[in-house]
């Protein structure tokens, strides 16, 4: 699969670590937050962005905050992730709702999910973004294309850091069903790769480029949480997008 150049950004203002494709899209700001730069304590070292997973409140708090201040002091609206293909529609910060995708079409704040594994997909289009959390399920039920259709104009797409086909065996009945709906290029015997399942639905949606950062949380795991690697006593990686 065809990948885009990425980089690394450590030590700007706040000191959360982020990871952005090269080029930037010219009308929105893309954070792929990484684990490093924040103050949370093994095994949820160090920028996890959870209180659900067991870790110190104060500590994810503090890194909110961290990851508020690399974001331009943006604040966030944020979606109850349920592992669905739901999308909402969001006009300002805050909670919005039940859901793994949001939209919006306003500036000033970022739309975030939390990750660890399934696969953060951000979308630009015109004067309008969005940012999916694409697990195994939405990834079945094409997420990822179900909110381009929904945004105005050409979109673009950045396939953040997930879980690749190295890492990631599923059950034959799963493997067969990937294949069955996207093609037999998504998986290599029972391995699965979500960013290409994610990329072909793009395609079909009409979505002109779809740049994939070619990232694995699984093989990664100095920059990413990854669920299947580390098991639930693990943290959240942040992965934002806001219109510039
Ligand atoms: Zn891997």
């Amino acid at each position: 699969m065809q990948t885009v150049p990425w980089e690394e950004h450590t030590g700007e203002a706040g000191g959360a670590s982020y990871i952005a494709p090269v080029p930037e899209p010219e009308v929105a700001r893309i954070w792929f937050f990484t684990r490093k730069g924040g103050f949370s304590e093994p095994p949820y070292d160090s920028l996890n962005v959870s209180t659900l997973v067991g870790d110190e409140p104060e500590a994810v708090t503090r890194n909110l905050s961290r990851i508020k201040t690399v974001m331009g002091e943006r604040l966030s609206a944020w979606v109850r992730q349920v592992a669905g293909d739901g999308i909402v529609r969001v006009k300002g910060p805050g909670f919005a709702g039940e859901g793994d995708a949001l939209v919006a079409g306003e500036r000033g704040f970022a739309l975030v999910v939390a990750i660890a594994d399934c696969v953060p997909v951000a979308l630009v289009g015109e004067g309008i973004v969005s940012m999916v959390h694409s697990g195994w399920r939405g990834t079945l039920s094409g997420i990822s294309g179900k909110a381009a259709r929904g945004m105005d104009g050409e979109v673009c797409a950045y396939i953040g850091p997930g879980i690749r086909g190295c890492c990631y065996e599923v059950s034959e009945e799963l493997a067969e069903r990937f294949a069955g709906r996207f093609g037999a290029g998504v998986v290599s015997g029972r391995d699965l790769s979500l960013p290409e399942a994610i990329r072909r639905d793009l395609k079909e949606a009409g979505v002109g480029e779809v740049h994939d950062l070619g990232l694995c949380t699984g093989c990664r795991p100095d920059l990413f949480y990854s669920h299947r690697k580390e098991g639930p006593k693990t943290g959240r990686n942040l992965a934002a997008v806001a219109l510039r």
